[in-house]
């Protein structure tokens, strides 16, 4: 039995068989062909290249029939790879000119061609490396004969190990099989973590060397609540681990019997729930968790299965279905937040040192203006249709925000002219998620209708610390007093300025955190469904009076370990379920 340590980013606990990925290195000695039998490797090479195309087809049109073409739409990179018509001649030279073996050929011809895909600075292209090896695994099995644990035929529950995991194949998975995912790289609040949670698969990420220790068919353990995978557990471990999954599931079953009861203080404050998105189908679940709104829909993950900017069509049917699917409740759409981790298409794939600092977010939108319009075009067309908000990410100065403000009426003016029908007084809100826009939120509420606290950027941007490295996970703290001092006053000079706040960072789905947030007076809370029904619980469990005298005490201390501490015990007096 080994335990290893990770970071939990995804409840739950899974005990099942593992299937590892990546770890399968496959190495093809260089081996010559006779010169005579260059014809008959050519043919074998271009038959599998076909069959891996048919199949590659078929995987695609699968998923696209469990969870829609826009997540389909990953696989049309594997497609476009496989009719690379140079790719292929490359590899075809590679058997005839020098009589390598076909898979020598595809090995070292595809090496080459991801290469220049990891090398690239750009985050988006050069996750696309991945890609590419992908299909030459594929191919090179096909070409050895070995089978691949197929994730998509998968007939029993298992754990997926990886080394890392893309958003949108974590978004592809096949969740009544794939029952948890662990690996080697990420960190909590990156994309895949959140789709992780949006999707409700425990999973922990940050093991540096899980795919390393774990076979194929060892049994595991993960436990997403705290982080930890164990590795051939023995019988007394997975008793244990089996009866607090079964008091687990106990307390879901009674947190489910919460989901229509308003979130309301005892001393009857009322406060409002709503859920983060990245797709229009995760609303149904949403509001069957509880949700009273979606407070964020991250619009950036319409470009995930694209290797094209989406059109303001194909923006405006997604905002159109999940407003079909909200029936008049608020939707908060913000503005794509391109770059850093998230993807940046290849059109803007030039090399940036600091890619967190660079050109992400607001500052990639003014700098493509025709890019920026088509997304507000399809937003201010959506506004009719229900209760449309618009909210702009990462401003960190008065002037971005003007700008932003300037292109959107020159939208409503084209409208106009057009005679297309938009809502004028369509709230425009902020995310207020860099420190200088915290600090200066008394000028920004003047400007704007809400804000909407994003403490992932706002912790990693207040603290120094990359929010994707897991080197540094451990100084990731949203509980650090000076964020809390920044998020206090951003609720307190909001409010003074009559404008809306809410919290849309993980932080506001953390039941660690919710009396404390309670208690420094935000009243919207947005988060991923799942955590909905437990931080209702805790909002139920206290007044708005004690609330208030846990978050000035709070306020008081000078390291994040006491103000952990503290809320830790205050939350488990009123809710000794919690956590
Ligand atoms: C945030 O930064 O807190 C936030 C909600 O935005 P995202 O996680 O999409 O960057
Ligand atoms: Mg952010």
């Amino acid at each position: 039995m080994e335990i290893k340590k990770g970071i939990g980013v995804s409840p739950g606990v899974v005990i099942s068989t593992a299937v590892v990925l990546d770890a399968e290195n496959l190495v093809v000695p260089k081996r010559q062909i006779a010169p005579a039998d260059v014809d008959a490797e050519a043919q074998r090479f271009s038959a599998m290249l076909a069959k891996t195309l048919e199949d590659r087809t078929h995987l695609r049109d699968d998923v696209a029939a469990r969870q829609g073409d826009q997540i389909a739409g990953i696989f049309d990179f594997h497609l476009g790879i496989l009719r690379d018509k140079s790719l292929i001649d490359q590899i075809l030279a590679e058997i005839r000119v020098r009589h390598s073996t076909a898979e020598y050929a595809v090995s070292t011809v595809m090496h080459k061609y991801a290469d220049v895909f990891t090398k690239m600075s750009d985050r988006y292209m050069s996750e696309r490396g991945k890609d590419v090896h992908d299909v030459e695994r594929e191919l090179l099995r096909r070409l050895i004969g070995q089978n691949r644990p197929d994730l998509l035929h998968l007939t029993s529950e298992v754990v997926l190990i990886a080394h890392d995991m893309l958003p949108s194949q974590t978004a592809a998975l096949d969740r009544t099989h794939v029952r948890g995912f662990a690996t080697d790289a990420g960190g909590r609040t990156s994309h895949t973590a959140i789709v992780a949670r949006a999707m409700g698969i425990p999973a922990v990420v940050g093991l540096a060397d899980i795919t390393a220790e774990v076979n194929g068919g060892d049994m595991v353990i993960l436990d997403g609540n705290h982080g930890v995978v164990i590795i051939n557990p023995d019988e007394q471990t997975i008793t244990e681990y089996r009866e607090s999954e079964r008091r687990r599931l106990k307390v879901e079953s009674d947190l489910a019997a919460l989901q229509g009861l308003p979130a309301q203080t005892l001393d009857g404050y009322l406060i409002s729930l709503q859920a983060n998105i990245e797709f229009p189908e995760e609303v149904d679940d949403a509001i069957h968790r509880g949700a009273e709104g979606i407070g964020l829909y991250r619009t950036e993950f319409l470009f995930l299965a694209k290797e094209r900017e989406p059109s303001e069509e194909e923006h405006y049917g997604a905002y159109s279905d999940a407003l079909l699917r909200l029936k008049k409740r608020p939707l908060v759409i913000r503005t794509v937040d391109l770059g850093a981790d998230k993807y940046t298409q290849g059109r803007a794939a030039n090399p940036e040192r600091n890619p967190f600092l660079g050109n992400r977010s607001i500052r990639m939108c003014l700098h493509d203006i025709p890019m920026f319009k088509r997304q507000l075009r399809a937003i201010m067309r959506a506004s009719v249709l229900g209760d449309v908000r618009i909210m702009f990410p990462l401003i960190s100065t008065l002037m971005e925000l003007r700008q932003a403000k300037m292109v959107l009426n020159d939208v409503m003016e084209e409208l106009e002219d057009e005679g297309i029908s938009f809502n004028r007084d369509i709230p425009v809100g902020m995310m207020i998620e860099v420190p200088s826009a915290a600090i200066m939120a008394t000028q920004f509420a003047k400007e704007v209708n809400f804000f909407s606290i994003g403490t992932n950027d706002l912790v990693q941007y207040t603290l120094a610390v990359d929010r994707t490295n897991e080197r540094v996970a451990g100084l990731f703290c949203p509980g650090h007093p000076a964020v809390l001092e920044l998020v206090r006053d951003v609720i307190r000079k909001g409010t003074r300025g009559n404008v809306g706040v809410s919290m849309c960072g993980e932080m506001a789905g953390e039941p660690l955190y919710t009396l404390l947030l309670l208690g420094l007076g935000l009243t919207t809370f947005s988060m991923n469904s799942p955590d909905i029904p437990e931080v209702k619980r805790i909002i139920r469990s206290t007044t708005m009076e004690h609330a208030r005298a846990v978050a000035r005490r709070v306020m008081s201390f000078d390291s994040e370990r006491q103000v952990m501490h503290y809320l830790r015990d205050e939350t488990r007096k009123i809710d000794p379920e919690a956590f």
